[in-house]
Parts: C-alpha cells; structure tokens; sequence
C-alpha cells in the first residue's frame, strides 16, 4: 500500500510529494500517513513563511539564523582497504570537500569495553556513542539494549524537541530494537520521518538469488532519503545500507563486493546530491557523514567478529570543515555521537556526557 500526499504551492509553482511504500497493515499505514500530514504541514508552513517575507521586504528571506543539520549514513562491512582501492567518486567527492580518515570499532582491546566487530554492537555503539560494555548489544540476535544510555534521537527529542528526525533503513530492527522508537522504556521517542520495513515485504521485495533484493532495498531506502531529505530537511537523519556486507559474506574479498561497494558510492552520491540541493535552498548548515560498522578477516574477507586488525579498522568520510586533528588520529565510531550533537548544537545532559565513551572530532 502506498500513501500519497501532495501539496501544490502556488507560489513556488511547484509540487511537493512525500510517499511512503510499503505498508501492510492498518497500524502502519496511520504511522506513514501521520508522518505524511507533520511533512505536509512543514512544507506549508515554510511556504506561508517565505510569502511573509517576499510580501514585507520584497527580498528573499536572508536574515534567519542557519539552522545545524546532520545525515549519517552507515554502509555496512567494508573495510578500510576496500573503500581505499575501489573507485568511489561520490565518496572522494565528498571527502575532497572535508575529509576521509580510517577510523576504528572493536572498543579498547582486552578490556571489558572490547566490542564484538558485529553489525548490531556496530550501530549501538554509533547510536548511543558507548561500547558494548553499557549498550548491552553483543550480537544481531535476541538482543536486550540497555536503553539507559540515551541514543541520538532520543537526545535530540529530549533536548531540543522541536529537532525532527528521520531513519532510512534495509534493516527494520535499527529503529524498533536498537533505537526502540516508542518504547517506553526507551523513552517513547518518536521518529518523525520512516522508511523502513522492506525486508520483510516479499511482494514489493521478492527473494532474488544472491540477495539482489537487499540491494534494490538499499536503492529504494536511499531514494527516499534524499526525498525527504531534499522536500522536509529533517534536522537529524540515519542511512542505513546492508548489501556489501551480504556480498562479503557470500563472496569475500572479490571483483562482486568491489562492485557492490560501487553500488554503493551511486547511493551515497544520491543522499548527498539531495543534501547540496537541500543547503543550496535554505540557510541549513548540512553534515553527511559515511561510517562502516567493521571490517573483515585477511584471510577470505567472508567474516568478521573477532579483534583482527582488519576487522577493527573502518573508515569516515563526512564533508565538514570543522574537523579538528582528532578525526585524523584513528577516531572509534563512538566519537560520531558527540561529534553530531557538537554540529547539531545539541547541549549533552551531565548525566548523558558522563557515560560517553568517544569524543568530538568537529570543533
Ligand atoms: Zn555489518
């Protein structure tokens, strides 16, 4: 089922669609259409703002502060000497602008903060900037998170209200689990901009041979990104794109996840023609930033998990031009927390602040 809504502003002569697909049952689609509506009223409102200031000043509207954004992207299981030796336009593009480093995930080595190489731990550590140790995710499965250690959105929410938020996803559980978007023992965070859930649609995803499927997810779920990202500008915005780490398991180290990971550049380069389009339009001051979430074995490339210096080494890539020297000394992916609450201008709580286990490598 598709839900769309569409407003035609008279005055920008333009028309604005926020769709959602797919949703398959009544819960979800009132879930959509309430986002639906909050985009729509968003879109009206900057409408009837930008007349207001054309009618007063006849100028366009230069005097409003800018306003911090971020977009993270996670692509999953690629490591740093992958995404150095294949061709990555979009990412070099990107980089040329702020920088790319190798980065790290793994936690401090024979400590109790030492964190599985897994995808989940991966994202949890991202998410809330905490090893394992504190989020209380080991693995991919029967997970209980400790949700005491605040995550991005739920910082945002409980900060700065107004802030809105958006996930991008091929894999529902970032939301529902690690983040525990409304729950209440989560906090009860809503996120304001949803697409996710494909994964589990097998008429509009149908299983295909080598998982192509996931990656017509990934391609769908970065479209609709860049969409809402160009049309609603969420203030805070999470990627997430699973294929390359699925090739890698089925293939290793070969000429199919080299090109996975080009798939993969053309999807980074969609979010990110959609954020320069987004900032060329309004006074927004955007981050992106590209993470993976661990790197794979020497020997075949197919596996991940244990504290192999290839399996610790990741990488960044963002285009902000405030890094400070730490994003050049190896940063661990849990300096991506205080590095976006830092851009987004979001002040940490004492008791937030406290339990961090990164630190900020944006000035
Ligand atoms: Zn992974």
């Amino acid at each position: 089922m598709t839900i769309r809504c569409s407003i035609l502003g008279d005055r920008l002569s333009r028309t604005t669609v926020i769709s959602w697909s797919p949703t398959t049952d009544g819960a979800s689609a009132s879930f959509y259409l309430v986002n639906c509506l909050v985009a729509l009223t968003l879109m009206i409102l900057n409408v009837t703002t930008a007349s207001a200031a054309g009618a007063g000043s006849g100028m366009t509207n230069n005097t409003a502060a800018v306003t911090n954004k971020a977009v993270f992207l996670i692509v999953d299981g690629i490591p740093a000497d992958v995404i150095e030796r294949v061709v990555t336009p979009n990412l070099d593009a990107i980089a040329k602008v702020g920088g790319y480093t190798r980065a790290e995930v793994g936690g401090p080595l024979n400590g109790p903060a030492e964190t599985p190489t897994v995808s989940a731990p991966g994202y949890m550590s991202l998410v809330t900037g905490t090893w394992a140790n504190k989020h209380n995710v080991y693995g991919n499965a029967g997970l209980t998170p400790n949700y005491d250690y605040w995550n991005l959105f739920r910082l945002a929410k409980s900060v700065e209200p107004p802030l809105q938020t958006g996930i991008f996803s091929t894999w529902t559980d970032n939301r529902t689990v690690l983040l525990g978007a409304g729950l209440a023992n989560a906090g009860s965070v809503t996120i304001d901009f949803v697409a996710d859930g494909f994964e589990t649609d097998a008429q509009l995803f149908p299983h295909a041979p080598q998982d192509r499927h996931i990656q017509a997810i990934d391609r769908h779920v970065a479209a609709e990104a860049a969409r809402v990202i160009e049309q609603a500008g969420p203030d805070l915005s999470w990627v997430y794109l699973q294929y390359t780490d699925d090739v890698g398991h089925a293939r290793g180290d070969s000429p199919e996840l080299d090109a996975a990971v080009e798939v993969m550049d053309e999807l980074v380069g969609t979010v990110w023609s959609a954020v320069q389009a987004r900032a060329a339009g309004h006074d927004e001051d955007w981050l992106i930033l590209i993470t993976t979430d661990h790197g794979r074995d020497v020997a075949t490339g197919r596996d991940h998990g244990g504290q192999s210096e290839r399996e610790r080494t990741t990488w960044m890539v963002t285009n902000s031009h405030r890094l400070s020297p730490r994003f050049y000394q190896r940063p661990a992916i849990v300096d991506i927390y205080p590095s976006l609450a830092r851009h987004l201008e979001i002040s940490l709580p004492a008791s937030v602040a406290a339990h961090l286990d990164g630190r900020s490598f944006i000035e």
